[in-house]
């Protein structure tokens, strides 16, 4: 008999779930509703190794929760047998910071939350409160981006600005991609046969948003990304890092408004603002090998910003123990793996050219037995790591 848990994670206009046997962390299902609020919507529901599809109209969450129980009941397995919910939940502000079993005073927390989260809390508590009516003698839990940084000291989370303002509006580096970093972090640790609480890590979560933490035993110490998730890195559309000068700025010279410098920086930056709207490391590449000047100084720039982050976080950890790539772009793409490397050859780091292969499905490691740090790949699981937390917090 399984004890399956629902992890669910609704964007504004889809819901990706898994459904996970915890007793043995086996996929019983998996799926994605897709184009919320669009004329055509569509459910992918995959279980025993067959992929189904439904094309509907979608009109709201509640619906796609619908629709996501009529694919369990047409194709299984059943969803009376699942034991709990776990909900992703991108800000937990300053009150979340842990995984929380969740009522109507956490959904009240949450909806307050909303102006720090404005993209990704509303979607996320219209998936609750459609799940709970769906799923409704289960225990749901909200399973928390930010949780894993709550550890951050007072020195990482600070920023220098007025401290009245900083409170009164709660402006404080929170991180996110907290469920992907913790997943690693131990799983890496696990990798090499040692106790995470004796390891210092660097982590880099290089997906089409990227964030990279220094981890010292297990406990988050830094991160990239701050207030929101537009801070850090170079991603694939995001422009990290920048003067916020330029801000006021643009706003001053160039007369564009709040929401389109949100725009500018959240959408049109990043890779696909330098290279020409391609944002995927494999287009990037492509243009690359074609001689495409814009897509090279894209990958210059990428890689020198995360180098620089890797050389603050040796900084701040005193001394690092290995560093590990992780998410789509980590964990598949070998060359601008090998370009990161390369730059920290001066550190002592030497990548095995023959264990860093494209594609890393297990855990790996790619360094050389004389590389001053472990070098690793570890696929990142936030639906086995959510799964877990579930089961944890029910219990
Ligand atoms: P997110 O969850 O942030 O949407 P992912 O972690 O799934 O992103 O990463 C997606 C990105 O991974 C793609 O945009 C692409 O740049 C990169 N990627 C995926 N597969 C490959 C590959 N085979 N080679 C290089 N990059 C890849």
């Amino acid at each position: 008999m399984p004890t399956p848990i629902l992890v669910l994670n609704c964007g504004s206009s889809s819901v990706k779930y898994q459904m996970i046997d915890i007793d043995n962390e086996e996929v019983l299902a998996s799926g994605m509703v897709e184009k919320i609020g669009l004329t055509d919507g569509n459910i992918t529901h995959t279980t025993g190794g067959h992929k189904e599809t439904i094309d509907e109209t979608i009109a709201d969450h509640t619906a796609a929760l619908a629709l996501v129980t009529r694919a369990f009941h047409t194709w299984g397995p059943p969803l009376e047998d699942v034991v709990a919910v776990g909900h992703r939940a991108v800000h937990g502000g300053e009150r979340f910071r842990e995984t929380t079993l969740i009522n109507d005073d956490v959904i009240d927390g949450l909806t307050e939350l909303s102006g720090l989260a404005p993209l990704h809390n509303p979607p996320g508590i219209a998936g609750i409160k459609a799940a709970q009516q769906a799923l409704p003698n289960v225990p749901h839990v909200a399973i928390f981006d930010t949780a894993f940084f709550s550890t951050l000291p007072p020195e990482a989370y600070t920023y220098a600005i007025d401290r009245e303002v900083a409170e009164k509006y709660h402006i404080r580096k929170y991180g996110f991609h907290g469920t992907s970093h913790s997943y690693v972090s131990k799983a890496s640790a696990e990798f090499l046969g040692k106790n995470v609480e004796d390891v210092n890590q660097i982590i880099c979560h290089m997906g089409n948003g990227a964030s990279i933490s220094a981890v010292r035993g297990g406990v988050a110490i830094e991160t990239s990304m701050g207030l929101t998730p537009l801070a850090g890195l170079v991603m694939g559309t995001r422009s990290g890092d920048i003067d916020p000068g330029i801000f006021s700025y643009l706003q001053r010279v160039a007369g564009m408004d709040a929401q389109q410098v949100d725009n500018l920086l959240n959408k049109q930056s990043g890779m696909a603002g330098l290279a020409d709207g391609a944002s995927d490391f494999r287009d990037l590449w492509a243009k690359i090998d074609a001689g495409d000047a814009n897509a090279a100084q894209a990958m210059d720039v990428y890689i020198h910003r995360l180098i620089s982050y890797i050389g603050a976080y040796m900084a701040v950890l005193g001394r690092v123990d290995m560093i590990v790539f992780t998410a789509g772009v980590g964990e598949n793409d070998n060359m601008t793996r090998a370009r990161i490397c390369d730059r920290l050859a001066g550190f002592g780091v030497k990548l095995d050219p023959a264990k860093n292969t494209p594609r890393n499905k297990d855990a790996t490691e790619i360094s050389a037995p004389d590389s001053s740090i472990a070098v690793l790949v570890v696929p990142t699981n936030e639906e086995l790591a959510m799964a877990r937390e579930t089961y944890r917090v029910m219990n």
